[in-house]
């Protein structure tokens, strides 16, 4: 009995040696992750070639065609599995306390957080294999061959204008007699077909081949999100994007086609909302159409107000009543969810998080939709009124 007990406590030993080597394994992993993205930061066309072209498709494939071709959401499952594997963890921790000395409690709570340090590096390693490395590839204006530069107001307010003209034009097109009506003009799973169909378009156009078939799913409790200020997101570890279920029936397509531009590699906010602005505008659905070019116009005329706030940005634009009402029905809209100071917190939580990718700009980055745009349409000069 004792000598089988002396193999016991021997085996036991060993196996929590491996276990805390394994643990230390990955935190050394995910820093090597680390080193690694900023040493690939200084060779974007390697990272293009052999990631975003090569084992980035092989991902996108692999989540596509599993997880991507059931009903549900995959976020769920992941939930779940969290949910049961954080209460495992208590549970065991729980029961190893019990009745345990001082020395063995300090030896229990230093053990649980060398796993949650793991986990957590883990999870980093994961999330830069599986899509953060794409942070790394060229921007887009260098593959377009961009020239961008900084904007002045004129500047500004002359895209303005002809951003104005395009709303107005898709506004009219719209089905008469939907004023103070918005009705949900997209289901969902059409709204999917026709933002990728596009989205592919416009990627193609530029000389991307957009792998695999990136999934949209809608959080029926959107407006939790809402609350902290996220429209939409997409989740590297089920390969799927998530927007907001408490979204306007009219924002649903371009934040559609910004997750799903993310979903495609293009890590960039910016150039996720530039690439959902042309893949919006060229579709032949007339709210995909109008959602793009709304959001466009809405950008530009925030950016108007915070240059010269005494202005009135919606004269300066020329922007006819119809289009003035949808855009304060969107703001007064999200208005009812505050922002605060939760949302405060996450955005800087999010500027953070971005710098340590090598975003320098932050969540600025948002705003080089602007430049982006008007530097493809200059780029395309006689050929860009009449752009696809
Ligand atoms: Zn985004």
């Amino acid at each position: 009995m004792i000598f089988w007990n002396a193999i016991v406590v021997k085996l036991s030993g060993i196996w929590r040696r491996i276990r805390s080597r394994g643990r230390f394994s990955w935190i050394i992993l995910a820093v090597a992750a680390f080193v690694l993205r900023g040493v690939l930061a200084r060779y974007p066309q390697i990272v293009e070639t052999v990631y975003a072209r090569g084992i980035f498709v092989l991902i996108r494939n692999t989540f596509d065609y599993t997880l991507g071709r059931q009903p549900l959401p995959a976020v769920y499952f992941f939930g779940a599995l969290m949910i049961f594997w954080v209460a495992r963890a208590v549970w065991r921790t729980v029961r190893r306390l019990k009745g345990a000395s001082n020395e063995r409690i300090g030896f229990v709570v230093r053990d649980q957080a060398l796993s949650l340090t793991a986990i957590a590096a883990a999870i980093t390693l994961f999330f830069m294999m599986l899509w953060g490395y794409n942070y790394a590839r060229p921007r887009i204006s260098t593959q377009l061959g961009l020239r961008m530069a900084e904007l002045s107001t004129a500047e500004l307010i002359e895209e303005g204008r002809w951003a104005a003209h395009e709303a107005a034009a898709a506004r009219r097109a719209l089905v008469d007699g939907f004023e103070g009506n918005w009705p949900n003009a997209l289901p969902n799973k059409q709204l999917e077909k026709h933002v990728r169909r596009s989205l592919v378009e416009t990627l193609r156009q530029m000389g991307y081949s957009p792998p695999g078939k990136p999934r949209i799913r809608t959080f029926r409790a959107g407006g939790l999100m809402l609350h902290v200020s996220v429209s939409g997101f997409y989740f590297p570890f089920t390969g799927e994007a998530y927007i907001s279920g408490g979204l306007l029936p009219i924002e649903r397509p371009f934040v559609a086609a910004h997750e799903m531009a993310h979903a495609y590699g293009f890590t960039d906010e910016g150039e996720a909302n530039f690439l959902a602005w042309m893949a919006c505008r060229r579709s032949e659905d007339p709210w995909v159409a109008y959602s793009g070019k709304l959001r466009y116009l809405m950008s530009i005329e925030t950016r108007i107000r915070m240059r010269a706030p005494q202005r009135s940005a919606g004269l300066l634009l020329g922007i006819p009543i119809s289009v003035l009402n949808d855009m304060a029905r969107i703001r007064e809209y999200h208005q009812r969810f505050g922002g605060g100071i939760i949302a405060g917190s996450w955005w800087r939580v999010y500027d953070v998080y971005l710098k340590s990718l090598g975003v320098t700009a932050g969540t600025v980055s948002y705003r080089r939709m602007v430049p982006l745009a008007i530097a493809w349409r200059r780029l395309n000069a006689g050929r860009v009124e009449s752009m696809p």
